[in-house]
């Protein structure tokens, strides 16, 4: 595997970042995950906005051009032969020398690394059967707006899932769902409305999610931006998960629980397939 370190293309073994880099240090590091389906990214200008917003939240400098990191994207893809995967992005505030909580100054160069990988995204298992979810307890801090690499909690909420025999986390903060471990969760609710948590310092805004709320909008459907609970979860006609590298999945199982017949849910079914087709 070829990946990309501060201006160079190199072998996987050759690939490395300082042990003094405040991505490793601090987790002071944003990152983006674009998905490459028949050779082609996706949606790549808006994560690129939202790599641009992440900066500008924290203040870490961001001195690329859109066409240069695109290039340098494409090449990845190129160079390691993948039709269908993704493309990681990981810009960290560079090499602090020495552990300081501080950032250094501004001279300080940012570590830029790109890798790529394959993945099967169209024909997955997941999207066909849907997958079982279990409810955490959102412990993340305050700015999950911001797609900072501090992903311990949704780390030890997958794994938690996976101990449970679960596919997937859905977080949950007083009562109410804000999203799920690596993705944005939503209902069909009982007035066959497509209900999501709107978007606030709580959740990623999923490029993903922007992408279905338009399809959805397009199509005449419903759509209300509104917290659901556990039980309205539960109780609602369909739910699924939407992120990058999933398009969208169906949930047909949550808290041992099937969600309407336990099957996937048709109108989750058709937005996959209309983006699908629009990706083509
Ligand atoms: N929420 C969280 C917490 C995520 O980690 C992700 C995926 N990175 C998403 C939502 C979905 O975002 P996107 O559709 O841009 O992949």
């Amino acid at each position: 595997m070829i990946a990309y370190v501060n201006g160079q293309f190199l072998p996987e073994e050759e690939a490395s970042v300082s042990v003094f880099d405040r991505g490793f240090l601090f987790a002071d590091a944003v990152y983006e995950v674009t998905a490459i389906i028949n050779g082609k990214l996706v949606d790549f200008e808006h994560h690129m906005a939202r790599l641009q917003r992440s900066c500008a939240e924290l203040q870490l400098s961001f001195p690329y051009d859109l066409a240069e990191l695109k290039q340098i994207h494409l090449q990845l893809v190129q160079q390691n032969n993948i039709e269908e995967g993704l493309v990681y992005l990981q810009l960290t505030r560079g090499n602090a020398k020495q552990r300081n909580f501080l950032y250094p100054d501004k001279q300080t160069k940012p570590t830029l690394v790109l890798f790529a990988q394959k993945m099967k995204i169209v024909e997955n298992e997941k999207s066909k059967y849907g997958i079982k979810v279990v409810t955490v307890d959102d412990i993340r801090w305050q700015r999950c707006d911001i797609k900072t690499v501090a992903l311990l909690a949704a780390s030890m909420a997958k794994e938690y899932a996976k101990q449970q025999g679960a596919d997937d986390a859905i977080f949950v903060k007083n009562g109410y769902v804000t999203e799920g471990s690596s993705s944005n969760c939503f209902i069909i609710n009982h007035q066959n409305q497509i209900q999501t948590r709107g978007l606030n310092n709580e959740i990623l805004p999923g490029i993903t999610r922007q992408a279905i709320l338009q399809l959805a909008r397009e199509q005449g459907i419903d759509i209300v931006e509104k917290p659901f609970s556990i039980d309205e979860m539960l109780e609602a006609k369909e739910v699924f998960i939407t992120s990058a590298t999933t398009l969208v999945w169906p949930v047909i199982m949550a808290n041992n629980q099937l969600i309407g017949e336990g099957k996937p849910g048709k109108l989750a079914i058709r937005l996959r397939e209309i983006y699908l087709q629009k990706l083509k």
